[in-house]
């Protein structure tokens, strides 16, 4: 073997590869420190920026830079419009700003970082508005829904770090919880990503991206409906819609829904209501005389704005041994909450909060698109109107207006 010709091939290798990854690093540091877009634009889309609390979203060209490590670049097919979103918008969700709205989405893969593995260019996916690395104690134990990942949430940027959004100026955009659905195109982390079939139409894979999965969950795992059982779903918009599906389908005997609107009380019995009242007040005489004084089982509390004046009505609609679920989003300083505490030790009820539906994305999005395909799980009818990226002020006045069960962004 010729030594002396094989050894200065050796070398030079390392030393490329050390030129290549040195200058990797000063790009992204620049990048990082300057936080307007320098180097490496790939393309132009368009996106749903939120600029200021209150303020209209502004549907704007943006600039999106080549996926990192472990990050896929999505073309966008259907973005789900949550309530969480309006929650952005008004304030009662912080998030850094300006935004890239939308975290309920689905869409194809179009490109891979480095190091990506299990994601093919053509892949469909589902997005998942909490990650779930696989790693940590959380994801491990079959908790997904509480993974390590979840504290970068609120934070500026990409789970990695940096940004991958700019505006036409060239200053940052962050997506809302790292997704950024209300765009026609999106980077995201593959820990965001769950892959699904292809055949799955995209409106309902963006459903289960949050609202579904998690109001079905609540149900479901949460507060372990079962056969028989009496359960009260208060606040009957998409997360309620799919809880109300939950206890259908675990074998609730009673599920009464409570909302002040009625075009969702007559929604709620299309998807498993057996019974419906305006207010939880005007439930409890009801629930009463259904259960022989009993109460409910369980209490589901879905409402737009989770607020402490909710939690002593739906206790005392809880049977002795029931529980409650927490599930919607509630102001982040609310600290003040109504609540029998005699009556809850007393009569041995539980109150639970829940976020995603406790449970863990990667295999309940598969399950439930499963369980759609079977016809079981209708989310097909939970899709009241579709609107393009550009109409999407008119779908949140749509459900601030009591409109919609859930809208849904199409995109061409
Ligand atoms: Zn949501
Ligand atoms: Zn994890």
């Amino acid at each position: 073997m010729d030594e002396t010709v094989e050894a200065p091939k050796r070398a030079a290798r390392p030393v490329g590869l050390l030129l290549v990854a040195l200058r990797w690093y000063v790009l992204c540091v620049r990048r990082r420190d300057a936080n307007t877009l320098t180097e490496g634009v790939v393309m132009k889309s368009r996106a749903a920026v939120l600029r200021e609390v209150g303020a209209d979203w502004s549907v704007e060209e943006i600039e999106i830079t080549d996926p990192q490590e472990g990050e896929i670049l999505v073309k966008t097919l259907a973005a789900g419009m949550c309530h969480s979103d309006e929650h952005a918008h008004d304030g009662t969700m912080p998030v850094p700003l300006p935004l890239i709205g939308g975290h309920e989405g689905a869409g194809e893969v179009i490109a891979l970082g480095p190091g990506v593995t299990g994601f093919e260019v053509g892949d469909h996916i589902s997005c998942s508005f909490i990650p779930s690395c696989g790693k940590c104690r959380w994801c491990a134990s079959g908790q997904q829904n509480l993974c390590d990942l979840g504290m970068h949430l609120m934070a500026p940027g990409m789970i990695g770090g940096g940004f991958r959004h700019y505006d036409a100026d060239g200053n940052p955009l962050t997506p809302l919880l790292k997704l950024g659905t209300f765009a026609e195109h999106m980077v995201l982390s593959v820990d965001s990503a769950i892959k699904i079939q292809k055949d799955v139409p995209a409106g309902p894979a963006a459903l289960v991206s949050c609202g579904v999965t998690t109001g079905f969950g609540s149900a479901v795992n949460r507060a372990g409906v079962r056969a028989g059982d009496t359960v009260v779903i208060v606040g009957c918009g998409g997360l309620g819609t799919a809880a109300i599906q939950g206890a259908k389908i675990a074998g609730a005997k009673n599920v009464v829904a409570v909302d002040p609107s009625e075009f969702k009380r007559e929604s709620a019995q299309q998807f498993g209501a057996t019974h419906s009242a305006p207010s939880m007040a005007e439930a409890m005489e009801m629930v009463g005389a259904m259960t022989e004084g009993v109460m409910a089982d369980s209490v589901i509390l879905t409402p737009s704005v989770l607020t402490g004046d909710l939690i002593a009505p739906a206790q005392f609609l809880t049977r002795k041994g029931g529980t409650i679920v927490a599930t919607a989003v509630a102001p982040a300083m609310q600290m003040d909450v109504q609540l029998n505490l005699f009556e809850l030790a007393m009569m041995n009820k539980e109150l639970k909060g829940c976020l995603f539906g406790s449970t863990s994305p990667r295999s309940e999005i598969p399950h439930l698109l499963s369980m759609y395909q079977a016809g079981q799980l209708k989310l097909d009818e939970m899709i009241t109107s579709t609107y393009t990226l550009d109409q999407v002020n008119e779908g949140y006045a749509d459900m601030m207006d009591n409109k919609n069960i859930r809208g849904v962004i199409v995109f061409d």
